[in-house]
Protein backbone atom coordinates (compact mmCIF):
# COMPACT_ATOMS: atom_id res chain seq x y z
CA UNK A 1 0.00 0.00 0.00
CA UNK A 2 1.46 3.62 -0.87
CA UNK A 3 2.39 5.67 1.94
CA UNK A 4 -0.31 7.91 1.37
CA UNK A 5 -2.34 5.63 2.64
CA UNK A 6 -1.61 5.75 6.66
CA UNK A 7 -1.39 10.32 5.61
CA UNK A 8 -1.98 11.51 9.34
CA UNK A 9 -3.96 14.43 9.95
CA UNK A 10 -0.67 16.62 10.19
CA UNK A 11 0.87 15.45 7.21
CA UNK A 12 1.49 18.34 4.15
CA UNK A 13 4.17 16.85 2.32
CA UNK A 14 2.45 16.09 -1.58
CA UNK A 15 3.08 12.67 -2.97
CA UNK A 16 5.41 12.50 -6.20
CA UNK A 17 2.82 12.44 -9.22
CA UNK A 18 1.55 9.80 -10.51
CA UNK A 19 2.79 9.83 -14.56
CA UNK A 20 -0.27 8.22 -16.21
CA UNK A 21 -3.27 9.87 -13.81
CA UNK A 22 -2.93 13.29 -16.04
CA UNK A 23 -3.30 11.68 -19.90
CA UNK A 24 -5.65 8.49 -18.31
CA UNK A 25 -7.88 12.36 -17.35
CA UNK A 26 -7.71 13.64 -20.43
CA UNK A 27 -8.23 11.10 -22.53
CA UNK A 28 -11.60 10.52 -20.62
CA UNK A 29 -12.27 13.96 -21.35
CA UNK A 30 -12.03 14.18 -25.03
CA UNK A 31 -14.35 11.15 -24.98
CA UNK A 32 -17.24 12.33 -22.41
CA UNK A 33 -16.83 16.17 -21.63
CA UNK A 34 -20.31 17.80 -20.72
CA UNK A 35 -21.68 20.00 -23.01
CA UNK A 36 -22.23 23.67 -21.15
CA UNK A 37 -23.10 26.85 -22.37
CA UNK A 38 -20.09 28.51 -21.44
CA UNK A 39 -17.47 26.10 -22.88
CA UNK A 40 -16.89 26.08 -26.42
CA UNK A 41 -16.33 23.27 -28.73
CA UNK A 42 -13.42 20.87 -28.00
CA UNK A 43 -10.31 22.51 -29.32
CA UNK A 44 -11.85 25.97 -29.48
CA UNK A 45 -10.25 28.75 -26.89
CA UNK A 46 -12.69 29.96 -24.11
CA UNK A 47 -13.79 33.00 -23.82
CA UNK A 48 -12.47 34.80 -20.85
CA UNK A 49 -15.59 36.72 -20.42
CA UNK A 50 -17.93 33.44 -20.28
CA UNK A 51 -15.57 31.97 -18.47
CA UNK A 52 -15.67 34.52 -15.82
CA UNK A 53 -19.32 34.61 -16.06
CA UNK A 54 -19.99 31.38 -15.58
CA UNK A 55 -17.28 30.74 -12.68
CA UNK A 56 -18.65 33.53 -10.35
CA UNK A 57 -22.31 32.29 -11.07
CA UNK A 58 -21.46 28.89 -10.65
CA UNK A 59 -20.96 30.11 -6.89
CA UNK A 60 -22.54 28.76 -4.43
CA UNK A 61 -25.21 27.46 -7.58
CA UNK A 62 -25.69 24.27 -9.32
CA UNK A 63 -25.16 24.05 -13.37
CA UNK A 64 -28.97 23.72 -13.89
CA UNK A 65 -30.05 26.98 -12.15
CA UNK A 66 -26.83 28.94 -13.68
CA UNK A 67 -27.49 27.34 -17.36
CA UNK A 68 -30.54 29.60 -18.01
CA UNK A 69 -29.22 32.67 -16.48
CA UNK A 70 -25.70 32.94 -18.44
CA UNK A 71 -27.77 32.58 -21.59
CA UNK A 72 -30.09 35.44 -20.28
CA UNK A 73 -26.58 37.90 -19.25
CA UNK A 74 -24.72 36.72 -22.62
CA UNK A 75 -27.50 37.65 -24.81
CA UNK A 76 -28.09 40.48 -23.44
CA UNK A 77 -24.61 42.07 -22.82
CA UNK A 78 -22.62 39.60 -24.88
CA UNK A 79 -18.73 40.94 -23.94
CA UNK A 80 -17.09 42.35 -20.44
CA UNK A 81 -17.51 46.23 -22.27
CA UNK A 82 -21.35 46.15 -22.98
CA UNK A 83 -21.41 44.70 -18.82
CA UNK A 84 -19.18 47.47 -17.61
CA UNK A 85 -21.91 49.88 -19.05
CA UNK A 86 -24.77 48.37 -17.77
CA UNK A 87 -26.18 50.01 -15.04
CA UNK A 88 -26.29 48.11 -11.72
CA UNK A 89 -30.14 48.65 -11.25
CA UNK A 90 -29.84 46.41 -14.77
CA UNK A 91 -27.55 43.72 -13.19
CA UNK A 92 -29.12 43.31 -10.12
CA UNK A 93 -32.67 43.25 -11.61
CA UNK A 94 -30.87 39.90 -14.14
CA UNK A 95 -29.36 38.42 -11.16
CA UNK A 96 -32.66 38.46 -9.28
CA UNK A 97 -33.20 34.53 -8.11
CA UNK A 98 -29.73 33.36 -8.06
CA UNK A 99 -29.11 34.76 -4.24
CA UNK A 100 -25.80 35.44 -2.68
CA UNK A 101 -26.34 39.01 -4.27
CA UNK A 102 -22.65 40.33 -3.15
CA UNK A 103 -21.32 38.56 -6.44
CA UNK A 104 -23.93 40.61 -8.76
CA UNK A 105 -22.48 43.45 -7.36
CA UNK A 106 -19.13 42.84 -7.41
CA UNK A 107 -19.74 41.18 -10.56
CA UNK A 108 -20.50 44.35 -12.14
CA UNK A 109 -17.49 46.37 -10.50
CA UNK A 110 -15.73 43.83 -11.95
CA UNK A 111 -16.71 44.61 -15.20
CA UNK A 112 -16.81 48.12 -15.41
CA UNK A 113 -12.70 47.96 -13.89
CA UNK A 114 -12.09 45.71 -16.86
CA UNK A 115 -13.32 48.34 -19.18
CA UNK A 116 -11.96 51.12 -17.20
CA UNK A 117 -8.47 49.69 -16.56
CA UNK A 118 -7.86 47.33 -18.81
CA UNK A 119 -9.79 48.31 -21.88
CA UNK A 120 -12.20 45.75 -22.02
CA UNK A 121 -9.80 43.00 -22.23
CA UNK A 122 -8.99 40.61 -19.39
CA UNK A 123 -5.59 40.58 -17.69
CA UNK A 124 -4.01 37.15 -17.99
CA UNK A 125 -2.49 36.32 -15.30
CA UNK A 126 -3.35 35.10 -11.89
CA UNK A 127 -2.70 38.07 -10.22
CA UNK A 128 -3.69 40.13 -12.30
CA UNK A 129 -7.35 39.01 -12.58
CA UNK A 130 -6.72 38.53 -8.64
CA UNK A 131 -6.90 42.19 -8.29
CA UNK A 132 -10.30 42.66 -9.74
CA UNK A 133 -13.36 43.13 -7.37
CA UNK A 134 -14.85 39.65 -6.42
CA UNK A 135 -12.44 37.20 -8.17
CA UNK A 136 -10.33 35.36 -5.61
CA UNK A 137 -7.62 33.06 -5.70
CA UNK A 138 -10.23 30.17 -6.62
CA UNK A 139 -11.79 32.29 -9.63
CA UNK A 140 -8.61 33.61 -11.11
CA UNK A 141 -7.24 29.92 -11.35
CA UNK A 142 -9.88 28.67 -13.40
CA UNK A 143 -9.72 31.47 -15.48
CA UNK A 144 -6.14 31.22 -15.75
CA UNK A 145 -6.20 27.50 -16.63
CA UNK A 146 -9.22 27.86 -18.68
CA UNK A 147 -9.30 30.83 -20.73
CA UNK A 148 -5.51 31.14 -20.74
CA UNK A 149 -4.22 27.67 -20.49
CA UNK A 150 -2.05 28.73 -17.24
CA UNK A 151 -0.45 25.77 -15.83
CA UNK A 152 -2.49 25.91 -12.68
CA UNK A 153 -4.69 24.02 -11.10
CA UNK A 154 -8.62 25.70 -9.63
CA UNK A 155 -9.78 23.17 -6.70
CA UNK A 156 -13.58 23.56 -6.66
CA UNK A 157 -15.60 21.44 -4.32
CA UNK A 158 -15.38 18.74 -7.01
CA UNK A 159 -12.28 17.92 -7.57
CA UNK A 160 -12.01 18.72 -3.39
CA UNK A 161 -13.91 15.50 -3.47
CA UNK A 162 -12.30 13.41 -6.21
CA UNK A 163 -9.02 14.09 -5.40
CA UNK A 164 -9.81 13.52 -1.64
CA UNK A 165 -11.08 9.84 -2.37
CA UNK A 166 -7.85 9.59 -5.05
CA UNK A 167 -5.11 10.02 -2.56
CA UNK A 168 -7.23 8.82 1.14
CA UNK A 169 -6.86 12.26 2.50
CA UNK A 170 -7.88 11.96 6.05
CA UNK A 171 -7.08 15.88 7.41
CA UNK A 172 -10.70 16.86 7.68
CA UNK A 173 -11.96 20.01 5.03
CA UNK A 174 -11.27 23.19 5.40
CA UNK A 175 -7.85 22.27 7.00
CA UNK A 176 -6.94 20.12 4.03
CA UNK A 177 -7.36 22.30 1.67
CA UNK A 178 -3.37 23.56 1.15
CA UNK A 179 -2.96 19.69 0.79
CA UNK A 180 -5.37 18.97 -1.52
CA UNK A 181 -4.36 21.44 -3.65
CA UNK A 182 -0.89 20.31 -4.11
CA UNK A 183 -1.87 16.40 -4.63
CA UNK A 184 -4.53 18.14 -7.53
CA UNK A 185 -1.43 20.10 -9.03
CA UNK A 186 -0.36 16.62 -9.82
CA UNK A 187 -3.24 15.84 -11.92
CA UNK A 188 -1.68 18.57 -13.91
CA UNK A 189 -0.04 17.01 -17.36
CA UNK A 190 3.39 17.59 -18.13
CA UNK A 191 4.52 21.40 -18.08
CA UNK A 192 5.41 22.33 -21.65
CA UNK A 193 3.12 23.80 -24.15
CA UNK A 194 0.90 21.07 -24.60
CA UNK A 195 0.03 21.01 -20.62
CA UNK A 196 -3.47 21.28 -21.63
CA UNK A 197 -4.12 22.92 -18.23
CA UNK A 198 -7.86 23.93 -18.66
CA UNK A 199 -8.82 20.54 -19.79
CA UNK A 200 -7.32 19.02 -16.89
CA UNK A 201 -9.17 21.34 -14.84
CA UNK A 202 -12.75 20.43 -16.37
CA UNK A 203 -11.93 17.14 -16.49
CA UNK A 204 -11.62 16.93 -12.97
CA UNK A 205 -14.54 19.10 -12.54
CA UNK A 206 -16.79 16.72 -14.91
CA UNK A 207 -15.34 13.81 -13.29
CA UNK A 208 -16.62 14.61 -9.44
CA UNK A 209 -20.03 16.30 -10.89
CA UNK A 210 -20.95 12.71 -13.06
CA UNK A 211 -18.84 9.82 -11.76
CA UNK A 212 -17.26 10.72 -8.25
CA UNK A 213 -20.60 11.53 -7.00
CA UNK A 214 -21.16 12.35 -3.16
CA UNK A 215 -23.55 9.17 -2.60
CA UNK A 216 -22.90 6.29 -4.72
CA UNK A 217 -19.59 7.18 -7.20
CA UNK A 218 -19.79 5.29 -10.35
CA UNK A 219 -16.38 3.89 -9.87
CA UNK A 220 -16.26 1.22 -12.62
CA UNK A 221 -16.40 3.77 -14.90
CA UNK A 222 -13.73 5.83 -13.45
CA UNK A 223 -11.00 6.78 -15.53
CA UNK A 224 -8.48 7.03 -12.37
CA UNK A 225 -10.33 3.81 -11.07
CA UNK A 226 -7.19 1.85 -11.15
CA UNK A 227 -5.11 3.85 -9.06
CA UNK A 228 -7.67 5.28 -5.88
CA UNK A 229 -7.00 4.50 -2.64
CA UNK A 230 -10.26 4.55 -1.19
CA UNK A 231 -11.37 2.40 -3.79
CA UNK A 232 -9.63 -0.52 -2.32
CA UNK A 233 -10.56 0.29 0.47
CA UNK A 234 -14.06 0.86 -0.34
CA UNK A 235 -15.25 3.48 1.96
CA UNK A 236 -14.69 6.43 -0.94
CA UNK A 237 -18.62 7.66 0.31
CA UNK A 238 -16.91 8.90 3.59
CA UNK A 239 -14.05 11.35 1.90
CA UNK A 240 -13.54 14.14 1.57
CA UNK A 241 -13.43 14.16 5.84
CA UNK A 242 -15.21 16.99 6.82
CA UNK A 243 -14.80 19.12 10.11
CA UNK A 244 -18.69 19.33 12.31
CA UNK A 245 -20.78 22.10 11.14
CA UNK A 246 -21.27 24.82 13.26
CA UNK A 247 -25.06 26.20 12.37
CA UNK A 248 -25.77 30.36 12.74
CA UNK A 249 -28.26 30.67 15.55
CA UNK A 250 -32.33 31.00 14.20
CA UNK A 251 -33.19 34.46 13.60
CA UNK A 252 -36.90 35.85 13.67
CA UNK A 253 -38.76 38.60 12.04
CA UNK A 254 -41.62 39.44 10.33
CA UNK A 255 -42.55 40.99 6.47
CA UNK A 256 -45.38 43.18 5.81
CA UNK A 257 -47.49 42.70 2.69
CA UNK A 258 -49.40 45.74 2.02
CA UNK A 259 -51.60 46.10 -0.71
CA UNK A 260 -53.31 49.31 -2.53
CA UNK A 261 -55.50 47.32 -5.03
CA UNK A 262 -53.21 45.25 -7.31
CA UNK A 263 -50.04 47.41 -6.04
CA UNK A 264 -47.44 46.31 -3.33
CA UNK A 265 -45.84 48.41 -1.03
CA UNK A 266 -41.84 47.60 -1.35
CA UNK A 267 -38.57 49.71 -0.52
CA UNK A 268 -34.99 48.90 -1.51
CA UNK A 269 -32.42 47.82 1.00
CA UNK A 270 -29.75 49.92 1.70
CA UNK A 271 -26.61 49.41 -0.50
CA UNK A 272 -24.47 47.71 2.04
CA UNK A 273 -25.16 44.44 3.77
CA UNK A 274 -27.06 41.60 3.46
CA UNK A 275 -29.24 41.63 0.06
CA UNK A 276 -27.67 45.15 -0.34
CA UNK A 277 -29.49 47.19 -3.20
CA UNK A 278 -32.57 44.29 -3.36
CA UNK A 279 -36.24 45.52 -3.31
CA UNK A 280 -37.88 44.13 -0.28
CA UNK A 281 -41.30 44.62 0.98
CA UNK A 282 -41.22 46.23 4.23
CA UNK A 283 -39.96 44.50 7.69
CA UNK A 284 -38.99 43.80 11.32
CA UNK A 285 -34.99 43.59 12.06
CA UNK A 286 -33.86 39.83 11.84
CA UNK A 287 -32.58 38.77 15.59
CA UNK A 288 -32.21 36.08 17.54
CA UNK A 289 -35.12 35.66 20.14
CA UNK A 290 -37.53 38.25 18.11
CA UNK A 291 -40.73 37.69 18.97
CA UNK A 292 -44.14 38.43 16.97
CA UNK A 293 -45.33 41.22 19.07
CA UNK A 294 -41.87 43.03 19.18
CA UNK A 295 -41.83 43.24 15.50
CA UNK A 296 -45.20 44.02 14.85
CA UNK A 297 -44.04 47.40 16.34
CA UNK A 298 -41.98 48.09 13.23
CA UNK A 299 -44.89 47.82 11.24
CA UNK A 300 -45.11 50.68 8.00
CA UNK A 301 -47.05 53.65 9.22
CA UNK A 302 -49.79 53.93 7.15
CA UNK A 303 -53.17 55.32 7.65
CA UNK A 304 -56.05 53.50 7.32
CA UNK A 305 -54.93 50.37 8.38
CA UNK A 306 -56.96 49.30 11.35
CA UNK A 307 -55.71 45.74 12.46
CA UNK A 308 -53.04 43.34 10.69
CA UNK A 309 -53.74 40.04 9.94
CA UNK A 310 -51.00 37.64 11.02
CA UNK A 311 -51.30 34.77 8.08
CA UNK A 312 -50.84 31.18 9.34
CA UNK A 313 -47.66 29.43 9.36
CA UNK A 314 -43.97 30.94 8.78
CA UNK A 315 -41.60 31.88 5.87
CA UNK A 316 -38.27 29.99 6.44
CA UNK A 317 -35.04 30.67 4.88
CA UNK A 318 -31.42 29.99 5.16
CA UNK A 319 -28.78 32.45 4.74
CA UNK A 320 -24.92 31.42 5.10
CA UNK A 321 -24.27 32.04 8.46
CA UNK A 322 -27.98 31.88 9.65
CA UNK A 323 -31.50 30.16 9.60
CA UNK A 324 -34.34 32.55 9.43
CA UNK A 325 -37.98 32.33 9.84
CA UNK A 326 -41.07 35.55 8.98
CA UNK A 327 -44.17 35.54 10.41
CA UNK A 328 -46.41 37.50 7.68
CA UNK A 329 -48.92 40.51 8.24
CA UNK A 330 -50.90 41.49 5.81
CA UNK A 331 -52.96 44.59 5.38
CA UNK A 332 -55.40 46.49 2.71
CA UNK A 333 -55.30 50.11 2.00
CA UNK A 334 -57.56 52.24 0.06
CA UNK A 335 -56.98 53.60 -3.50
CA UNK A 336 -54.42 56.96 -3.05
CA UNK A 337 -53.04 55.90 0.02
CA UNK A 338 -49.09 57.31 -0.02
CA UNK A 339 -46.25 55.11 0.43
CA UNK A 340 -44.44 55.98 3.70
CA UNK A 341 -40.88 58.08 3.20
CA UNK A 342 -38.47 55.34 1.60
CA UNK A 343 -41.19 53.08 0.45
CA UNK A 344 -43.26 52.84 -3.17
CA UNK A 345 -45.97 51.25 -4.89
CA UNK A 346 -45.35 48.73 -6.98
CA UNK A 347 -47.91 46.60 -9.66
CA UNK A 348 -48.01 42.92 -8.68
CA UNK A 349 -47.98 41.59 -12.60
CA UNK A 350 -44.46 43.45 -12.62
CA UNK A 351 -43.02 42.05 -9.51
CA UNK A 352 -40.65 39.48 -11.89
CA UNK A 353 -38.99 42.90 -12.95
CA UNK A 354 -37.89 43.66 -10.09
CA UNK A 355 -34.44 42.76 -7.84
CA UNK A 356 -36.91 40.49 -5.13
CA UNK A 357 -34.52 37.92 -3.31
CA UNK A 358 -35.36 34.66 -3.05
CA UNK A 359 -36.41 35.24 0.78
CA UNK A 360 -38.52 38.25 -0.03
CA UNK A 361 -40.10 36.28 -2.71
CA UNK A 362 -40.72 33.54 -0.37
CA UNK A 363 -43.01 35.87 1.45
CA UNK A 364 -44.79 37.75 -1.00
CA UNK A 365 -45.82 34.30 -2.38
CA UNK A 366 -46.66 33.29 1.38
CA UNK A 367 -48.52 36.69 1.77
CA UNK A 368 -50.60 37.10 -1.55
CA UNK A 369 -51.12 32.66 -1.70
CA UNK A 370 -49.83 33.27 -5.14
S1 LIG B 1 -12.40 5.36 -8.34
FE1 LIG B 1 -14.32 6.03 -7.49
S2 LIG B 1 -13.82 7.12 -5.60
FE2 LIG B 1 -11.92 6.89 -6.78
S3 LIG B 1 -11.79 8.82 -7.90
FE3 LIG B 1 -12.80 7.34 -9.25
S4 LIG B 1 -15.01 7.62 -8.88
FE4 LIG B 1 -13.90 8.64 -7.22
Amino acid sequence: MSSLAATKTKRRDPPKATPGRPALLLDWYDRHRRVLPWRPPAGERADPYRVWLSEIMLQQTGVKTVGPYFLKFVTRWPDVAALGRASLDDVLRMWAGLGYYSRARNLHACAVAVLRDHGGVFPDTEEGLRALPGIGPYTAAAISAIAFDRRTMPVDGNIERVVSRLFAVEEPLPQAKPLIQQLAATLLGPGDEKSRAGDSAQALMDLGSSICTPKKPACVLCPLNDDCLTLTRGDQETFPRKAPKKSGTLRRGAAFIVTRGDELLVRTRAEKGLLGGMTEVPGSDWLAGHDDKAALQQAPALTGIAKWHRKAGVVTHVFTHFPLELVIYTAKVAARTRPPEGMRWVPIATLAGEALPNVMRKAIAHGLDI
